[in-house]
């Protein structure tokens, strides 16, 4: 049944190269054998292919009319249909472009946008009281030339006729079941409902642009290195109306020369000399805030001893904000350390040991020794 190319294609006579073009995209997507249970449906699409094939090249055009199909074959003319694999490879050797386009997803909404990924640097204060912080990245964003559409002009978005717009197709076949009704995602438009005729040229009809991003992202106070934040939505945007992708934070946080972290608290050391512990002082603590917190140091001090400061450790990262907006946090831990002379002048050489001359035993008197304490940190 040889049918006129202009018939198959539902094109007037006097068509242009971009009615024929937007005809044979809306058939081939009508006639794909996934789409249409009619038994016929390749051959179908075989004879649009052709009429495209024809109706496209302005040549064989001029031919065709004057001559006929006939006509065309005996100036040599073969459909080019069967050096094609499939109809996915027709459709995209004449369109450039992947028939179903998309991603997949699920029906009736687009796919998922991509998940970005950014690194941040802080430094160790950050870390524990919390920042906010600017990030810059890019990301997949809308096309400002189409608005995200994909289309070269309102008028080339028009209603799924595959699927009537649900975005979603069912196949019922019959199985030793009985019958059995599948739903898949329709492939005349990809699951987005719409077909685009006319891509716009931006965005060759993804409706998508890379864009610079800047995101204020606060920083959980107590968080640590290695730890990751997910911004949910704030990565790429969603294809066709599909939900967006996460942004995930990577947090790298730099050591501190002065204190080193143990959960929600802060261990810190500070140095006294052998007179400072023996006499007693007002040793400067560092913290993490910045003032140095006056501390006072009993006479006697022993090597390794560990005084609290509370709520001078870091942010506890979850519940971190108590109810008044204060900020939830860990202890300051101290731990002190009483340094031996090495390089003693005569003088202070001589005081020593006329001390040295006059003490005994007693003066040492401790509740617990060293060895005590060592048995029981080894042993708690
Ligand atoms: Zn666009
Ligand atoms: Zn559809």
């Amino acid at each position: 049944m040889a049918q006129d190319f202009y018939e198959l294609l539902g094109v007037a006579r006097d068509a242009d190269a971009g009615d024929i073009k937007k005809a044979y995209r809306r058939k081939a997507r009508e006639l794909h054998p996934d789409v249409s249970d009619e038994p016929d449906a390749e051959e179908r699409f075989r004879r649009v292919t052709e009429a495209y094939e024809v109706l496209s090249d302005d040549e064989r055009r001029a031919t065709y009319d004057r001559y006929g199909e006939a006509g065309l074959k005996q100036g040599g003319w073969e459909p080019q249909f069967a050096n094609f694999g499939s109809i996915s490879d027709i459709f995209s050797a004449f369109f450039g472009e992947d028939m179903f386009g998309g991603r997949g997803g699920t029906a009736g909404a687009g796919g998922r946008g991509d998940d970005v990924q950014v690194a941040v640097a802080l430094d160790f204060r950050e870390a524990v009281l919390g920042a906010e912080r600017e990030l810059t990245f890019t990301a997949t964003g809308t096309c400002d030339t189409c608005d995200g559409s994909g289309a070269a002009n309102p008028d080339a978005v028009s209603t799924c006729q595959t699927c009537g717009g649900a975005g979603a197709v069912r196949q019922v076949s019959r199985s030793i079941f009985g019958q059995v009704v599948q739903e898949r995602i329709c492939p005349g438009c990809a699951g987005r409902g719409q077909v685009v005729s006319d891509p716009c040229l931006s965005c060759s009809g993804t409706g998508e642009q890379p864009e610079e991003r800047s995101v204020s992202v606060a920083i959980p106070a107590g968080i640590a290195d290695g730890q990751r934040i997910r911004l949910t939505g704030r990565g790429g945007v969603g294809q066709h109306g599909g939900p967006a992708g996460n942004l995930y934070v990577d947090v790298h946080v730099a050591a501190d020369d002065r204190f080193i972290r143990e959960g929600d608290d802060l261990i810190t050391v500070i140095d006294l000399t052998i007179a400072e512990a023996t006499l007693g002082t007002l040793a400067d603590v560092p913290t993490v805030d910045g003032d140095p917190r006056e501390v006072e140091i009993p006479a006697g001090t022993q090597p390794g001893t560990r005084m609290v400061l509370r709520g001078l450790g870091s942010g506890r990262l979850r519940g971190s904000a108590s109810r008044d907006g204060s900020l939830d946090r860990g202890d300051l831990v101290i731990y002190c350390n009483v340094r031996v002379p090495r390089d003693l002048a005569p003088e202070q050489r001589d005081v020593l040991a006329r001390f040295q001359a006059l003490e005994d035993d007693r003066i040492y008197r401790d509740k617990e020794g060293i060895f005590d304490r060592l048995r029981r940190m080894v042993k708690p």
